[in-house]
């Protein structure tokens, strides 16, 4: 299939199946105790047709653009079922999400409430609001506890009790909760519940003494799943009973109704369904040394990696030979942070060839160097099964507007 959808498409091609989204998004349903939403945070990948499956499935939108706002509702979220979060939300911003009928914010500040709340009363109306915590940060089941850090994201949790009346008595906003997302990526079970305890202690603590409104507490995320190498997204077997326990010790008024529950997750819902397509553009040995030279580089994969944001790509090739020679997998671009793997064990490789980054259906197209030295997007062929769906290519700005 891969193979055929390069000779169709070209390379570098990304694929994405709709049958793996609806796959990753029903998994993650099921490791949530009943009645929890989903949120998913377009940053992961804002592409239509993939946020539209997971919309059908039951799936609300986290966002934190006006671009993104853009591609939610092409998707078929209602602005009622969409999450505007964010540390800079502009007024401009503001103006477009309310005008276009957004009435949950995640607010980082005082002020940034303040901003959504002139916005609002602008338009006439009153935004409802989670007030973001920055909660001191660590895990329960370690028992590591660091004092909270200072952060653009959250508003500090030791201020919020002094913080809370006038909070409340924001003009054009009504707080109706909580949103925590203090942990990416939880490898395992135990830190993922125990960050969760945290949360959870903290929620009901500010509930119970700063009279922070717990209608709806969006808890965060941290649900893992491989990046650009092979692999599953993780299963968390013990999650929906350890939840739950910890909902009843904590919150017990959750299975009354009274408290929504929401997470979110962007690499769980979409990280799995997508491949990258690269085709082989030259061999060559440079003093003793193999390295494969790609048409897909930092520019269509692992970019945020050219920006120190994350380590340094390590790309796996699911065609990888264990008794392969040693060599090094680089991009085309004329920089050498171009650089998806070193010392990979490849198997034979020939110009023509096309080699598949599996797990690279979120934190790709969009998070890489797009415009970097000038290459067009790659390619995004989206297929249910075997099924072609759509084809498309992100179309950036070529040439500089040049005003007179
Ligand atoms: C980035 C982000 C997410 C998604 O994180 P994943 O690790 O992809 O699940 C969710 N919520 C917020 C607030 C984020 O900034």
């Amino acid at each position: 299939m891969n193979q055929h959808l390069a000779e169709k498409f070209g390379t570098p091609t990304y694929v994405y199946d709709l049958d793996v989204v609806a796959e990753s998004r029903d998994q993650l349903f099921g490791l949530l105790p009943e009645g929890f939403q989903v949120f998913y945070a377009l940053k992961a990948n804002p592409h239509p047709e993939i946020a539209h499956e997971l919309h059908r499935g039951g799936c609300r939108a986290e966002i934190s653009s006006t671009g993104e706002l853009a591609y939610a509702l092409q998707a078929g979220f209602e602005p009622g079922e969409i999450l505007y979060t964010g540390p800079g939300k502009t007024d401009a911003e503001l103006a477009q999400a309310i005008g276009a009928g957004v009435r949950l914010f995640s607010v980082e500040s005082v002020t940034d409430l303040q901003h959504v709340g002139v916005a609002a009363e602008k338009h006439g109306v009153v935004a409802s609001c989670l007030l973001r915590v920055n909660t001191t940060q660590g895990s329960a089941s370690t028992g590591i506890r660091m004092m909270g850090r200072p952060s653009q994201f959250g508003i500090d949790a030791e201020t919020l009790p002094s913080l809370m009346p006038a909070l409340k008595a924001t003009p054009g906003t009504r707080v109706v909760g909580a949103h925590f997302f203090t942990m990416s990526n939880a490898k395992d079970e135990d830190s993922l519940l125990g960050e969760y305890e945290f949360v959870l202690q903290s929620a009901a603590q500010l509930h119970q003494e700063a009279g922070l409104p717990l209608e709806l507490l969006d808890i965060g995320g941290g649900f893992s799943s491989p990046y650009a190498v092979p692999g599953v997204r993780t299963d968390y077997p013990k999650l929906r009973a350890g939840l739950e326990q910890l909902l009843d010790l904590y919150l017990p008024e959750w299975r009354t109704g009274e408290i929504e529950l929401a997470c979110e997750s962007g690499r769980y819902l979409s990280g799995s369904c997508g491949s990258l397509l690269a085709g082989v553009v030259n061999v060559k040995e440079s003093r003793g040394s193999r390295f494969v030279i790609l048409d897909a580089g930092i520019n269509v994969v692992g970019g945020l990696s050219g920006i120190g944001r994350l380590l340094p790509a390590a790309v796996g090739i699911e065609d990888t030979d264990p008794n392969g020679a040693t060599g090094s997998l680089v991009g085309p671009l004329c920089t050498p942070g171009d650089s998806l793997a070193k010392a990979a064990k490849l198997p034979e490789l020939a110009p023509g060839d096309v080699v598949t980054v599996p797990n690279v259906g979120a934190y790709g197209v969009t998070a890489s160097l797009i415009s970097f030295l000038g290459r067009p997007a790659p390619t995004e062929v989206v297929v249910r099964g075997d099924e072609v769906v759509s084809v498309s290519r992100l179309d950036y700005q070529r040439a500089y507007e040049v005003s007179p």
